[in-house]
């Protein structure tokens, strides 16, 4: 079996915060083990935890529109949320639902190793640019070591607003490029580029 395989057994049978008490089932998240691009958004929705998949309501479908404009398709990413379990009618995770699921994304990220961790939505980007606003800095990325983080805008939060809708479609077509340059120039793992308080602003385009 499978690391990732492994991992989904551990999720479906967790108990560790009161959502999954309340789950129809559990969403892991689904892909590749060798992705090289990771999607990471907030927590599965009304159709999400019927099917047990990420991503498969509107949102879902607009997530694969906006694959499909940069030639990708879901099959070759990995797409998950920070955590795995549906909050009841939709409502935010919990502070102590966060930190309780943290490990399981954590691990995804220790076996997949992704290049490009995509954040959709600011619960994912808090993880990555903590006390940040994401209308301030969807589109600029960070580099640490050999992974790209990407914030962006959450697809739902897109669907509701034409504007970030644009915004999240201009911001989508940076990732193949990100994608390159972290492939074309490798560095040592002790190096870092980048840091936690300054972000790149994309100037490849
Ligand atoms: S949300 Fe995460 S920590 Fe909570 S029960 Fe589900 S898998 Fe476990």
């Amino acid at each position: 079996m499978g690391r990732l395989e492994e991992l989904n057994r551990e999720i479906a049978s967790c108990r560790k915060c009161n959502l999954g008490y309340s789950r129809t089932n559990p969403v892991p998240g689904e892909g590749p083990e060798d992705a090289e691009i990771m999607f990471i958004g907030e927590a599965p929705g009304f159709h999400e935890d019927r099917l047990g998949r990420p991503f498969v309501g509107a949102s879902g479908h607009f997530l694969d529109e906006l694959l499909e404009e940069i030639g990708l398709s879901r099959d070759q990413v990995f797409i998950t949320n920070v955590v795995k379990c549906r909050p009841p009618g939709n409502r935010d995770p919990k502070p102590e639902e966060l930190a309780a699921c943290a490990p399981y994304l954590d691990e995804q990220i220790e076996i997949i190793k992704p290049k490009v961790i995509v954040t959709l939505g600011r619960f994912s980007m808090e993880r990555y640019f903590p006390g940040e606003s994401i209308s301030k800095i969807h589109g600029r990325y960070k580099r640490i070591g050999n992974t790209v983080y990407l914030p962006l805008f959450h697809p739902a939060a897109a669907l509701r607003q034409r504007r970030w809708k644009e915004d999240l479609r201009e911001d989508f077509h940076k990732i193949p490029e990100l994608l390159k340059m972290v492939k074309e120039n490798p560095v040592e793992e002790e190096e870092e580029s980048g840091s936690n308080d300054e972000y790149q602003q994309l100037s490849l385009f």
